[in-house]
């Protein structure tokens, strides 16, 4: 037995073993008398990609054989993904991210937290207001980028153009509104950060003539012997209340205060 080795057989033959298929096998057994189209090592051309491959698969290069059109493949490496530059974006969270996405199939890279949403927790001491008093308005801020700054603007509710109190988009984180007539008003807070994000918050504010009457009187102790006096203050919310019912129960612990304009 003799072996014919090419790079794609093995070819086993007795010296006796002729074709009649259009090849055979030389006497001495060296070598293949034939034609091309029987006995060959494929001449494959340079290949074509069958299938891409992208940011994370691989692909696929086939290649034919020019003469019997035998085809092998070979895989592409994936090209991994390819970072564009940072984009500044706000999430669904409200922070403030800095993103990396890859230029070729968008997705998400990377994601870092620039700043919290800036947040305006101003607040007023009072929305009801005896006309002529100060109502107090004062700025509080939540993320964004320090140093702040803040501007704040008062209106008749039934106006349109907003009037500034203070200095605009100063440092001061408090003011006072003193409404001078009996109406509604609306006051705007608008917090500025560093980085020049605003955030608005906005309150009404009623001034009336006169505050409707509470009774904010207190009694020093609430258990004293009987024929002992009770030290007391009355108090309403009024300038001027006249009238005053002090109730005291003979029963420890229980007490009444009313005041009545
Ligand atoms: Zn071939
Ligand atoms: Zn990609």
């Amino acid at each position: 037995m003799t072996a014919l080795r090419s790079a794609n057989y093995v070819l086993y033959s007795s010296p006796s073993m002729t074709s009649s298929s259009g090849w055979s096998i030389t006497s001495d057994n060296s070598s293949l008398i034939g034609s091309d189209d029987i006995w060959h090592d494929h001449s494959y051309n340079s290949g074509t990609v069958t299938q891409k491959a992208d940011c994370t698969t691989d692909g696929v290069r086939t290649y034919t054989c020019s003469q019997c059109g035998a085809t092998k493949t070979e895989a592409i490496s994936a090209t991994g993904h390819t970072p564009s530059a940072a984009v500044t974006e706000t999430g669904n969270d409200g922070k403030v991210y800095s993103v990396v996405y890859c230029s070729t199939c968008g997705d998400e890279l990377g994601r870092t937290v620039i700043a919290d949403e800036l947040v305006n927790n101003s607040t007023v001491n009072k929305t009801t207001v005896t006309a002529g008093t100060n109502v107090t308005i004062t700025s509080s801020v939540e993320g964004g980028t320090a140093p702040y700054y803040y501007a704040y603007y008062y209106k008749r509710s039934t106006n349109t153009a907003w009037k500034t109190l203070g200095t605009e988009f100063g440092t001061n984180s408090s003011v006072a509104f003193a409404p001078t007539a009996e109406a509604y008003f609306d006051i705007k807070v608008i917090v500025k950060d560093a980085d020049g994000n605003t955030a608005e918050k906005l309150f009404s504010v009623q001034a009336v003539a006169e505050l409707p009457l509470t009774n904010v009187s207190v009694v020093g102790r609430t258990s004293v012997n009987l024929g002992t006096a009770i030290p007391h203050d009355r108090k309403g919310s009024r300038r001027n209340f006249s009238i005053y019912l002090f109730l005291l129960l003979q029963e420890k612990h229980k007490y009444k205060l009313e005041a009545l304009g």
